[in-house]
């Protein structure tokens, strides 16, 4: 019986202790993977350079990028053949700067070459499949190695010591995986991986007649920190807070990832969790990735591999980036287009936090999340047209043809047509005055099928000649 099959179907019919024995199976499973002596050494490593000097960090990546470089071109078909038809070498790979020389590769070529980007060097035994289902609906395939996988832990757990928290410290996770099952109206509404010290929380269950379950539940032990994507832990927050709901023992603090984090949604965990709320950015893809400083500055974790920015217009700030792994020897990703956009700090300050890993200012989303306005500018964000708009519990924006958006809208009780008012006088003050906004008011705001929340969605093809535009505030 295939995985899915027993994910899909078995799972949810087993009694709960069935399901938590299961959740421990795969637990076990994964800390097996995860955390052992690769993963306590590559840590005890990861703490130690992350106070190294500007020059010993440029040192070392530029050694790593000549050895995966040089790696790629032995035992990987796919670089070896496409840098020859460029007449490159891995002599021409010497500096970090370097790297622009090589082309980019997308998940289209990764989708289109998967057989030809295995190394020929990693035994059939030792890969490990993986795939990602990608807010695009495609999947997409690699293979990764479990000393890669440990070593991405280590990075993600670095980022968690830097906050006070040690692995095996019990915690909450939140995630959009079925661990329960939808149609299960009785408490309880998580479950138990315990070899990964985790309580396991699925967004499906943080509505409005669970979520006092829920906190009960929170409250009966402490729980260390709290981890997930923003927008589920947001709806804990929202849930909780709306029903007078408080937390007796807060957790230390609050990771999230995956997603960017709006400011409706900081604004609200903050105030129910009261903990310190910290981000990292990375991909599952397993290349690259930047982590929060106790600074709340994005650092590139430069011992696991460039993030680099590729240029998409000039003279904006933001960056394609651009991620090339020292981890996976399975298979290689260099200058791999991950899709999101972010905008690197370019004048050399020292962050105050001490270290000298290169710094990102913010990190955006998906590429192609963006809304085309009729004067041609692309907006990313909406969050600060929201701000003041306390009447709105949730909003996706979606563009599916030009000139228009529509804004679907979960309202509170006190909504009316003020709100409405304001919200189109905000969008045509900021965004554009000649777009058209037609309001859509739902019960909830569809995920994706791996629980994303997306909040801008468009389906509209960009024209080449569009101009990016970015808007801070
Ligand atoms: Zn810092």
């Amino acid at each position: 019986m295939s995985e899915s099959l027993l994910v899909e179907q078995v799972y949810p019919r087993l009694p709960i202790f069935l399901q938590n024995a299961a959740c421990w199976y795969y637990g076990k499973k994964e800390a097996r993977t995860r955390f052992g002596a690769e993963f306590d050494r590559r840590l005890r490593e990861l703490l130690d350079s992350e106070r190294w000097h500007a020059g010993e960090i440029e040192n070392y990546q530029n050694e790593k990028l000549r050895q995966i470089v040089r790696y790629a071109y032995d035992t990987v078909p796919y670089y070896r053949e496409r840098w020859q038809a460029l007449k490159l070498t891995p002599d021409d790979i010497r500096c970090r700067e370097d790297l622009q020389k090589l082309p980019v590769l997308t998940k289209e070529d990764v989708r289109n070459n998967f057989e030809r980007l295995v190394s020929t060097s990693v035994s059939k035994q030792r890969l490990i499949f993986r795939h990602t289902s990608g807010t695009t609906g495609k999947a997409l395939h690699f293979h990764v190695t479990k000393e890669a996988i440990a070593f991405q832990w280590a990075v993600w757990w670095r980022h968690r010591v830097r906050f006070g928290v040690a692995p095996g410290a019990v915690h909450a996770n939140f995630t959009g995986k079925r661990v329960v099952p939808l149609d299960q109206q009785t408490p309880p509404y998580w479950r138990w991986n315990r070899p990964l010290h985790q309580a396991l929380l699925t967004m499906h269950h943080l509505t409005p007649p669970k979520i006092s379950s829920v906190v009960d539940f929170l409250n009966s032990q402490p729980f260390e920190f709290y981890s997930g994507y923003p927008s589920i832990i947001h709806m804990l927050a929202l849930h909780a807070s709306e029903t007078g709901l408080r937390l007796k023992a807060p957790p230390r603090a609050v990771f999230t990832g995956a997603e960017n984090m709006l400011d409706f949604q900081r604004r609200a965990i903050q105030s129910f969790t009261g903990a310190v709320l910290t981000d990292q950015y990375g991909c599952s893809e397993g290349c690259g990735n930047a982590s929060h400083c106790p600074e709340f500055v994005y650092h590139e974790d430069f011992e696991f591999g460039v993030v680099e920015g590729l240029e998409l217009q000039p003279g904006n700030p933001a960056r394609s980036i651009l991620c090339t792994g020292f981890a996976n020897e399975a298979f290689p990703l260099i200058r791999y287009e991950v899709g999101d956009t972010g905008v690197w700090r370019g004048d050399g300050s020292a962050c105050p936090c001490g270290r000298e890993s290169r710094v990102l200012l913010r990190i955006e989303g998906r590429r192609d999340d963006y809304v085309i306005t009729p004067e041609g500018t692309r907006i990313m964000r909406f969050d600060y047209v929201f701000k003041d708009a306390m009447n709105v519990k949730e909003v996706q924006v979606v563009q599916e043809r030009l000139g228009e958006i529509v804004l679907r809208i979960v309202q509170r009780p006190a909504y009316s047509a003020k709100d409405e008012a304001n919200i189109r006088h905000e969008i045509n003050r900021w965004i554009s005055p000649q777009l058209a906004i037609r309001f859509e008011y739902v019960d909830q705001i569809e995920r994706e099928a791996n629980g994303k929340f997306r909040a801008v969605l468009s389906r509209v093809e960009a024209p080449q000649h569009v101009q990016a535009e970015q808007v801070t505030h």
